[in-house]
């Protein structure tokens, strides 16, 4: 992820009363442009005086802000890792206590990372799927699709944690191009977790999803509000219930090796709004509380402020 930049992205201001003269202006400080590389995350900041409410959205999608001091709102941004390279807008609407509404906009630009790439070759039988399972499959991606519809406030707080101390087997946005074709990117970072390793949450969330499922056996799906998941799969036991609200570092359950794989590991997955994202991302840029991109954006914001 490369950072932030500085100036201020004001473009439109609207009033939320007609008499003109009675409204006092507020300032708001927030970032011009936002770059992200795909599949990786970035944290936005909008500073402004009594600020009460702010709001985002990204073509169809709602970008959650929630209250983050001081004087401030936050919002996660991620880049899908199949992304497509190139400029979109962030509309953002502030509301101060007196109800003086402003709006602004952000320009976001997604960056194409290099991801690791391999093909190999399978036989046939191995790659071919009934018209059964395929059926299967179907109905497993409409229960995954029904768990990331649901949204509320954000549960999670900073850090988050990685849920078995394990190193990885394979990362995430890995590219497998099997029998000649390009297979869907590694959504997730597989951890090399023996059969029965304790699977901690990263944080405090609520079970949306837990079943068997063809390819991610047996599976958990933790929603922490705000539209972000993280998701864990090819389990052994579950040691926790649908619907549950768990804290972080909470046993979820035990990993195993379920579902379409070829050895035991933790496969572990994360989630903002429809975009999959790297987990580690949630490790490494939330952790602090301020990340290093936001440490450089309240910098060049402290210099540039209307
Ligand atoms: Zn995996």
């Amino acid at each position: 992820m490369s950072a932030v930049c500085t100036v201020i992205g004001l473009l439109a201001i609207y009033l939320s009363s007609s008499d003109v003269s009675a409204v006092e202006l507020f300032r708001l400080r927030l970032p011009a442009h936002v770059e992200i590389l795909q599949g990786e995350i970035v944290e936005l900041k909008v500073f402004g005086e009594d600020l009460s409410a702010v709001e985002g959205r990204r073509g169809k999608e709602t970008i959650h802000f929630y209250p983050s001091r001081p004087a401030s709102f936050s919002a996660i941004v991620g880049a899908d890792l199949e992304a497509k390279p190139g400029v979109s807008k962030i509309t953002i609407k502030a509301t101060n206590q007196a109800g003086v509404y402003r709006e602004a906009e952000v320009i976001l630009k997604t960056v194409a990372k290099s991801f690791r790439q391999e093909s190999f070759t399978v036989a046939e039988a191995f790659d071919q799927l009934s018209p059964e399972t395929l059926e299967r499959i179907r109905r497993d991606r409409a229960d995954f699709g029904l768990a990331f519809s649901t949204t509320w406030a954000p549960l999670w707080e900073a850090p988050f944690i990685r849920p078995v101390s394990q190193e990885f087997s394979s990362s995430f946005g890995y590219r497998r191009i099997i029998n000649g074709t390009p297979r869907a990117p590694h959504s997730g970072a597989d951890l090399r977790s023996p059969i029965g390793t304790e699977v901690r949450a990263a944080n405090h969330g609520r079970v949306v999803l837990l079943g068997d499922y063809f390819f991610a056996g047996k599976s958990v799906v933790l929603n922490h509000g705000g539209g972000l998941y993280t998701t864990y799969f090819h389990l052994s036991e579950f040691k926790v219930e649908a619907g549950a609200m768990v804290r972080r570092g909470d046993v979820i359950a035990l990993s195993g090796m379920s579902g379409r794989v070829t050895g035991p590991h933790l496969h572990w997955g994360a989630r903002l709004g429809s975009a999959r994202v790297d987990p580690f991302e949630l490790i490494h840029k939330l952790s602090m509380g301020q990340s290093k991109d936001i440490r450089e954006l309240n910098r060049a914001l402290s210099e540039t402020e209307q």
